[in-house]
């Protein structure tokens, strides 16, 4: 029998198919993490925000049920989140793994989540809360803007762009989300408290939640993801 070659690509790797899932409150940079880990690890980031709004861009079915409900700061029901995700993780990008950014938001779909790993026969999850203040979070959100183009992640007051209103990287013209302003906020930081950090216990029973301070440089929480992720 012939050698076999084991060609391992030039990149970091999960250690087995294992599902990474950012947690903490709106602002506290899950979207900005989620992209710098699935970059390196060359692995898929499933935002549920970014499926969504996609979805209410392109006025689907799903994006006109939902449109109402994401404007005014609400969780969107259980069952149809559920579904997009399971739908999502079983393509065959996700066979070496995933990152949920805004999935599970409480303890309905963490039960969901834990159930499709099992049938999915993946090798668990590995849960990091980012953590920061209020007063960190307000300043992040209403500050935040995207680039439409490349999706990348400014701050009027933390990061600006080099010129105001425009990617560094393209030169598109940044936008805001619409749920990012000061009433919207408040509601979506509500439904934070009330459905999702009750949530947590669920992952610290399980000896699975993993704190990352998220008030430091973007660029050293990453660092202390990747530590955990290789740990
Ligand atoms: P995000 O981009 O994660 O801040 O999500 C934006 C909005 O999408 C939320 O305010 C919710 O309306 C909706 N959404 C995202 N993920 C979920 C989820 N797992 N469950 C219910 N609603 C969600």
């Amino acid at each position: 029998m012939g050698a076999v070659l084991h060609l391992e690509t030039p990149c970091l790797r999960l250690p087995k198919a294992r599902a990474l899932v950012m947690l903490g409150p709106p602002g506290a940079g899950k979207g900005t993490q989620s992209r710098a880990v699935a970059g390196e690890f060359r692995i898929p980031d499933i935002s549920t925000g970014e499926m969504l709004r996609e979805a209410v861009r392109e006025k689907t079915a799903l994006g006109l049920e939902v449109k109402s409900v994401m404007e005014a700061g609400g969780l969107v029901p259980d069952e149809l989140v559920s579904g997009m995700v399971e739908e999502r993780t079983l393509r065959p990008d996700c066979a070496r793994g995933f990152i949920l950014d805004g999935f599970p938001r409480n303890l309905e779909q963490a039960l969901f989540l834990d159930r499709m790993l099992q049938k999915q026969e993946r090798d668990g999850a590995l849960v990091v809360n980012i953590i920061a203040d209020t007063d960190a979070l307000l300043r992040r959100l209403t500050g935040r803007e995207i680039c439409p183009v490349c999706g990348s992640i400014y701050n009027v007051y933390l990061r600006p762009p080099q010129k105001p209103g425009f990617c560094d990287k393209d030169g598109a013209p940044l936008t805001r989300r619409n749920d990012d302003s000061q009433e919207v906020i408040r509601k979506r930081l509500k439904e934070y408290e009330a459905q999702t950090r009750p949530m947590l216990d669920h992952y610290r029973e399980m000896a699975l939640l993993h704190d990352v301070d998220g008030s430091q440089e973007p660029s050293a929480v990453t660092a202390n993801i990747f530590r955990l992720v290789e740990g």
